[in-house]
């Protein structure tokens, strides 16, 4: 089978590194998430950075050039810095 990878789709790849980050995050309640893997727990904000950073191998890419980023805190800042005129819609 033939893989385009000019034909990439950036959003699918998103969506599925982001499961995969979610999938090791379980709330709990008061407000709390945990971490699935270690039981760390801390915000739903950082605990999602904890386990890009420990337990899983995630890219998010740039839906406008492609780049690649380890995190999605990574890419929101190379967009805000680099696309900040440029319009999806
Ligand atoms: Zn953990
Ligand atoms: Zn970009």
């Amino acid at each position: 089978m033939k893989i385009n990878k000019r034909l990439l789709d950036v959003e699918t790849l998103n969506g599925a590194a982001d499961a995969a980050v979610r999938s090791k995050m379980e709330k709990l309640s008061g407000g709390l998430w945990s971490c699935s893997e270690c039981g760390h727990q801390d915000t739903v904000n950082a605990v999602y950075k904890h386990v890009e950073a420990n337990h899983v191998e995630v890219v998010f890419y740039c839906n406008i050039c492609h780049k690649p980023h380890k995190n999605r805190a990574s890419l929101l800042t190379h967009k805000s810095r680099n696309h900040k005129q440029e319009k999806t819609q």
